[in-house]
């Protein structure tokens, strides 16, 4: 079997979403995605890696994992690079599937669970309708949007309690929130202004007393802060025991993360943008990383994804994947949920799960009472929603053989 063409897709409604088709001779298609910058990793593809990976077998995963990852610069963290062959990578294992009649996590080895439990991102519907680089004070993620079922956005800013009760209605037994960041927008993050920090604190606390003790409530800060503002926010917020604080402050500086770690009491989650198991290393070995986030399409797809795991599970740290950024990511999250014993949860959105993707792809992991259940058919076990390269809205790219 040989790769004759790889074909990008992007809608201009989702302008963060990219999806990758790997076409073969054989008729088979393997599908992978990305998120963030994608024009950027779009061009990439066409440019650096079609001309390495045209004609070659796509079962050669480690052979093809290794020539994309010997870029002259790029490689180092989760680049434009690493996010492009992250892509292939995916598509690459849906091929190896398709062609064994197995799903992705029997080819891993197979599983250790059935299903994985699953915590709502609480994104309201316009999320994924900008970019988060050019824009991270834009309207959606601040909250104002109300105009879909799950708009769980302005919900925990407004009406916590309300929301709570309506995961738990469907099962969910934890919820991931960011009430701090419109501080950050406000302040510059390099401070927290008290009147900020107490308003915020006092939104955690009505979720917390909301959600009762069969329910975890992880605090997300996004990056936005600095080392004394994020110890500031941690011990006024300790008391309403959030299960985890996440990406408190810019994880570039290892020895800020352990500073950072030893001033709170709180567990730290850390480690979505990062790409590869190298820069993973860094932060695990720093010893100031409780929990870790790895996304399958920023830190080298699945075959990379595993190698961090399994480094992860030497440090006694169980792994959350990501999402919150398409469903084909979404989907790799699960396969990897039922496979490494130390992957504790799984990420997702309900407003997109319910929205949105159900428009990209055929079929997405089962959700049921709190947990997901990823395919059981061949490979990813889903794919594009026949007619998407159509869309009047489509942008679409091919390199091929020959
Ligand atoms: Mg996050």
């Amino acid at each position: 079997m040989k790769v004759t063409g790889l074909e990008t897709i992007r809608l201009a409604e989702f302008p963060a979403i990219l999806f990758l088709q790997v076409h073969t001779d054989e008729g088979l298609i393997g599908l992978g995605e990305n998120c963030v910058g994608v024009e950027s990793v779009e061009t990439f593809l066409h440019e650096s890696v079609a001309p390495r990976l045209l004609g070659k077998n796509p079962l050669n995963i480690n052979e093809i994992h290794e020539v994309l990852h010997q870029d002259f610069i790029g490689f180092n963290g989760s680049s434009i690079a690493v996010r492009a062959t992250s892509s292939i990578d995916i598509a690459l294992w849906d091929l190896f599937g398709q062609v064994t009649g197995q799903p992705i996590y029997q080819l891993l080895g197979g599983k250790v669970r059935d299903k994985i439990r699953a915590y709502n991102t609480c994104a309201g519907s316009a999320y994924a309708k900008g970019s988060s680089n050019i824009d991270r004070n834009r309207k959606a993620q601040l909250g104002t949007v109300t105009d879909h079922e799950y708009e769980d956005l302005f919900a925990f800013l407004n009406n916590p309690e309300d929301l709570v009760a309506s995961l738990k209605a469907m099962g969910m037994t934890a919820m991931k929130i960011w009430p701090f960041d419109e501080a950050a927008i406000r302040s510059g993050g390099q401070t927290i202004h008290k009147k900020d920090l107490w308003e915020a604190v006092d939104l955690f606390k009505r979720a917390r007393v909301a959600a009762g003790d069969d329910f975890d409530i992880m605090l997300e800060m996004h990056s936005l802060w600095s080392t004394p503002a994020a110890t500031i926010i941690a011990n006024a917020v300790e008391e309403y025991s959030p299960f985890w604080f996440e990406d408190p402050i810019r994880n570039e500086s290892t020895d800020a993360l352990i500073r950072l770690k030893n001033s709170i009491n709180l567990p730290i989650t850390v480690g979505e943008t990062t790409g590869t198991r190298w820069d993973h290393h860094r932060l695990l070995s720093s010893k100031a990383v409780d929990h870790l986030m790895l996304d399958p399409g920023w830190v080298g797809g699945i075959t990379e994804a595993s190698k961090v795991i399994a480094l992860a599970s030497t440090y006694g740290v169980p792994v959350a994947p990501h999402d919150c950024t398409g469903p084909v990511v979404l989907t790799v999250g699960t396969h990897l949920g039922v496979t490494y014993p130390n992957v504790e949860l799984q990420e997702m959105v309900r407003a997109f799960y319910y929205g949105w993707y159900q428009d990209m792809v055929t079929v997405l992991p089962k959700y049921e009472n709190g947990f997901l259940t990823p395919p059981s058919t061949p490979g990813l076990g889903t794919a594009l929603q026949p007619g998407i390269n159509q869309r009047p809205d489509a942008i679409v790219r091919w390199s091929r053989l020959g």
